[in-house]
């Protein structure tokens, strides 16, 4: 009776919206990949990110540097892609060594070609005005809100719980949500009654990176829950919610499936806007 909100599906239509804007130009949009060293999980995403872009009209590059590369090899690497006509947006991949960083090496890239949208340029112009369509959204709150809007939620006046309050995923989100006239309560690891919370949210969206967090008897009945939660647990991808109690009296999104392949889409999407701007760089 509840939906399973799949961001295979949504996304598959985000990518193929894409394509179709993509076919019509020449050069084709261009997205290169900065990673650093071989974290496991990186060399996965960016693996899919590589590939998804691919198969829908959008040339991917990957640049690797080794896990001893300097700061200011990376810093180099980023001033250079800044540079290059040829590519229309690229993304460094978090996270990179310990010994670099992270702060520095972002606010470096070019905000016009900052298709992950972390930049103090970006992520500051939407805190002041979450619905300015002229940024880069980050992947992963824009991929949210897209999954919001393709299965109808409404959002304006209703409550929504964000659990997680990182600068990349929780915050924005926020924004976000605000923007759209939700009533919006942030939580995090030091909130008091977690449950007390989520059990008000007409729109719960988990991204603590604690697998099981959300069980049934913390979700209101009826509500949207989107488990932005990835957390490697013996060889297998475990999510924040646990789906199988909560799909009995709420909407929800699984993962694998969810809010992942979203967060691939929007970078995909983003690298096209960044393309159709090329004139004004
Ligand atoms: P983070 O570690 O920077 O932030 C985690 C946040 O969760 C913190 O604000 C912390 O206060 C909060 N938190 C931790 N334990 C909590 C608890 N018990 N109760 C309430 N809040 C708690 O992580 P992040 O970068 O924001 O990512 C969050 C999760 O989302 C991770 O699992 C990450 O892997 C995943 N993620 C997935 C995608 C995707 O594409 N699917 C993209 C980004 C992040």
């Amino acid at each position: 009776m509840y939906k399973t909100l799949s961001g295979k599906e949504v996304s598959k239509k985000i990518l193929e919206g894409v394509r179709v804007e993509s076919d019509k130009m020449e050069p084709k949009p261009s997205l290169s990949i900065v990673l650093v060293g071989n974290d496991p999980a990186s060399e996965v995403y960016v693996k899919m990110k590589v590939k998804k872009a691919s198969m829908h009209g959008v040339d991917a590059e990957l640049h690797r540097l080794d896990e001893s590369a300097s700061e200011a090899e990376v810093l180099d690497l980023v001033a250079k892609l800044n540079k290059d006509r040829g590519v229309d947006g690229f993304i460094v991949q978090s996270p990179l060594p310990k010994h670099i960083d992270e702060n520095k090496v972002i606010q470096s890239i070019d905000p016009g070609k900052d298709v992950d949208g972390w930049t103090l340029a970006n992520m500051g112009a939407l805190f002041l005005d979450p619905k300015n369509r002229e940024i880069f959204l980050p992947a992963t709150p824009a991929g949210v809100m897209e999954m919001l809007d393709h299965y109808g939620v409404e959002i304006k006046g209703k409550n929504a719980v964000v659990i997680g309050r990182s600068n990349v995923v929780g915050k924005p989100l926020a924004m976000l949500l605000l923007g759209r006239d939700a009533t919006v309560t942030l939580c995090h690891s030091k909130t008091e009654d977690l449950a007390a919370h989520t059990r008000e949210a007409d729109i719960l969206i988990a991204a603590a990176g604690v697998p099981g967090l959300i069980t049934g008897d913390m979700v209101k009945q009826g509500a949207y829950v989107i488990d932005v939660g990835t957390t490697r647990v013996d060889g297998k991808i475990q999510g924040d919610v646990n789906f199988e109690e909560v799909i009995r009296k709420a909407n929800c999104s699984p993962v694998p499936g969810g809010a992942g392949p979203m967060t691939v889409a929007m970078l995909i999407k983003n690298t096209l806007k960044a393309a159709l701007r090329r004139g004004d760089r």
